[in-house]
């Protein structure tokens, strides 16, 4: 057993982000929903780049 992690507390459920395991209030922590927004901006952009198809 390593560190103890308790998801559950008296009253109020806590949760843990799905993706760094950190304990959050949301599915995803703050820090792994700025990032995510950010990769998908990226990717976002990356896909429109790469679709764009020049004009003939
Ligand atoms: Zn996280």
């Amino acid at each position: 057993m390593g560190s103890a992690v308790q998801p559950e507390r008296e009253g109020r459920k806590l949760g843990v982000c799905s993706l760094c395991a950190k304990p959050s209030t949301s599915t995803i922590c703050e820090q792994c929903e700025a990032r995510i927004r950010g990769e998908l901006l990226d990717e976002k952009q990356r896909v429109e780049k790469a679709g764009h198809t020049p004009r003939v």
